[in-house]
């Protein structure tokens, strides 16, 4: 429970601001033993797509060297150290080339990252604005969507605000709101996430002042709406959102519409999103992961190559996290389009 809680209250993005935070803060067990996984954690093989995607863009840029490998919000540091091997052992120029930037709010999972990747020379930031200027390839996976937002309420002909007091939603006149709709439904709830469209605008400002590109991973929607998304997980199921904050994973969908049209208004061209399962598809992640299991089979690890198998399909299968979970390329407008995202022919 975050200590201190004011007890007045408090607009809703403050509140999950404070509430992720704290949570992330305690070092959280993510994985089967935890509240929730992700893509990650389920298969060493995203990792190592998400890596050579990253090469193959960095060739495209003209191999620049250095080049910042950037990754928001590393979790675990599984991600990172997937790709690091990855690219290692295909693309050494890369490897020699890159500097690694993780930028991580949370100092226990700075300590947990710093494990992860003892040989990788990381420096750790505070956000993407403090990581040394030039190109970069930034990746994020699952970080947009703990980032805070606000929810406004139509009634009548106004948006009011949702405020928490005391584990329950509250409604206010909307104070300095964003652009609105004009028209909604009574009752309609509309979610923005204004950190999230500050990230695409400094992203699409740092791409395009310093070649790069940027790939950002998440569930969410791909064409605006009303409804509300803000969501709470604790032991893989779902949870009060507003009962104990800091002690569940709170997170809300991401808007991937709004978030292209705010890097594309900053300069960075846009492309996506995808559905993750066709990207990981074309990144060729169930042939990976179909050498891995022949190798965990050879090895007499039967069980584990089913593992292998099944995890690879959760993260491509429309039923489990292939069509909800979305990737946007951010990039410099002068690149091709990035391995994955190349129209269909
Ligand atoms: N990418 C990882 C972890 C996702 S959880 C994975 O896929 O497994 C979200 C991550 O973002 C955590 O590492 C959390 O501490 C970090 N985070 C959340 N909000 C942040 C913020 N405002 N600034 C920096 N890091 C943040």
């Amino acid at each position: 429970m975050i200590e201190d809680a004011p007890a007045a209250a408090e607009r809703l993005d403050r509140f999950m601001a404070r509430a992720v935070a704290a949570y992330y803060a305690q070092r959280p067990a993510f994985g089967a033993g935890g509240d929730f996984t992700t893509a990650p954690e389920i298969s060493q093989a995203f990792g190592e797509c998400l890596g050579l995607w990253s090469a193959v863009t960095w060739q495209a840029m003209g191999a620049p060297d250095p080049v910042r490998l950037v990754e928001l919000g590393p979790g675990r540091g599984t991600l990172m150290a997937d790709a690091l091997r990855a690219v290692g052992q295909t693309v050494p120029a890369f490897r020699a080339a890159l500097r690694v930037h993780l930028v991580e709010a949370s100092p226990a999972l700075r300590e947990t990252q710093a494990r992860a990747l003892p040989d990788a020379g990381a420096a750790w930031h505070d956000s993407l604005a403090d990581v040394p200027p030039g190109p970069a390839l930034i990746l994020g996976n699952e970080f947009l969507d703990a980032l805070p937002i606000r929810q406004f309420v139509r009634r009548g002909d106004a948006w009011l605000e949702r405020w928490v007091a005391g584990g329950a939603f509250l409604e206010r006149p909307a104070e300095a709101p964003p652009a609105l709709p004009a028209e909604a439904p009574d009752g309609a709830v509309r979610e923005v996430c204004e950190p999230a469209l500050d990230l695409a605008r400094a992203v699409a400002a740092r791409l395009r002042a310093g070649g790069g590109a940027a790939l950002l991973i998440d569930y969410g929607y791909a064409a605006p709406g009303f409804g509300e998304t803000l969501q709470a997980m604790a032991r893989h199921g779902a949870a009060d959102p507003l009962a104990a904050p800091g002690t569940v994973d709170l997170t809300a969908h991401v808007d991937f519409a709004a978030i292209a049209a705010a890097g594309r208004a900053a300069g960075a061209a846009a492309h996506g999103p995808l559905p993750q399962g066709l990207l990981l598809q074309r990144l060729g992640l169930m042939s990976r992961a179909a050498m891995l299991a022949r190798s965990a089979a050879a090895a007499g690890r039967h069980r584990l190559a089913g593992e292998i198998l099944s995890g690879a399909e959760r993260l491509v299968a429309a039923e489990g996290m292939g069509r909800l979970f979305k990737a946007l390329c951010l990039c410099h407008p002068a690149l091709p389009p990035p391995p994955g995202f190349e129209p269909e022919p």
